[in-house]
């Protein structure tokens, strides 16, 4: 079996304007570097997220916000830019994560990498922020339960907190929300306290890490407390929320996460538990180490297939 691609045209068309970090050139780059992997992928264009598909997470009127933005080309926060396209790319970010559980659960591919834009794990139940306008990997979660994948495991390595997939799950035990990320930072949530509330108690944990911190300090959180908890929680599936901006030349966080590192950190996700594996592009700024870096995931990916 192979590792699964997936990716759509459509996602360049989302124009965040000029000198916004979150841009097209972003999977332009990606896209250049898995130039080399082309023939060993399994590519996949996602359909767009159906209506029904993203009620699992967001309500009527926030979906209508969106569609409405997109049509107006209207920003929607300070940093989160829409335009005519942005809704069809929007759809289609979270139609990523639906094809990705579709080609795991028929084994057409052992696992998948979903090279979407706009990003997701900012956006919560009510509110789209951060560069995010629905929360893809949510609505995957969601709709891998639906396909019999009761318990899913969600590991966030973005230098931002996940605040959106954290929210939306919040009091639910059976998605464990992982998370490492600079903490202070934005979106200012992510403190080691917070840890699940109700049923959810425990279901939620967040490791901060100060400005600075480097390999030394993310790979034991990967390669121990993410083991324990896979080992404990015992996973249906695992999606992971890929930013890529923990990288140490990212020009919007100050972690000192180098490419090796980054390559260690999805080795110990891949050999976490034994379930299904789904990536998704999240953050990564710096479009050299993001290119370079995402390659190198899915070779990783690759290794473990
Ligand atoms: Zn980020």
């Amino acid at each position: 079996m192979s590792v699964a691609l997936i990716y759509d045209p459509i996602f360049l068309e989302h124009d965040t304007g000029t000198g916004h970090p979150e841009c097209a050139d972003r999977l332009r780059s990606i896209l250049q570097h898995l130039e080399p992997l082309r023939d060993t992928l399994l590519w996949l264009e996602p359909g767009p997220a159906s209506h029904e598909q993203l009620l699992l997470v967001h309500p009527d009127e926030h979906i209508a916000l969106v569609e409405h933005a997109s049509s107006l080309q209207r920003p929607i926060d300070a940093d989160t830019q829409t335009s005519y396209d942005s809704y069809e790319a929007a759809l289609k970010a979270a139609g990523a994560g639906i094809t990705a559980v579709d080609a795991v659960s028929s084994a057409k591919a052992s696992a998948a990498f979903a090279a979407v834009r706009p990003p997701g794990h900012h956006a919560t139940t009510h509110r789209s922020m951060g560069f995010c306008l629905f929360n893809n990997i949510a609505v995957t979660a969601r709709y891998a339960q639906e396909m019999g994948y009761e318990k899913v495991l969600i590991v966030d390595f973005d230098v931002h907190h996940g605040n959106g997939t954290q929210e939306i799950f919040y009091d639910d035990s059976s998605v464990f929300y992982f998370s490492s990320h600079q903490y202070p930072a934005y979106p200012g949530s992510g403190s080691s306290y917070e840890t699940g509330s109700g049923e959810g108690e425990g279901y939620t944990l967040n490791f901060p890490l100060a400005a600075g911190s480097g390999d030394a300090d993310i790979l034991p959180l990967y390669e121990e407390s993410l083991a324990e908890i896979a080992a404990t929680f015992r996973p249906d599936i695992i999606l992971v929320s890929a930013g890529y901006d923990l990288h140490r030349a990212d020009p919007l966080a100050s972690l000192n996460v180098t490419t090796e590192g980054i390559v260690q950190i999805v080795a110990a996700i891949m050999e976490c538990y034994d379930a299904p594996k789904l990536f998704f592009l999240e953050g990564g700024y710096n479009l050299e180490a993001l290119g370079e870096c995402v390659a190198k995931t899915i070779k990783t990916m690759q290794a473990y297939d």
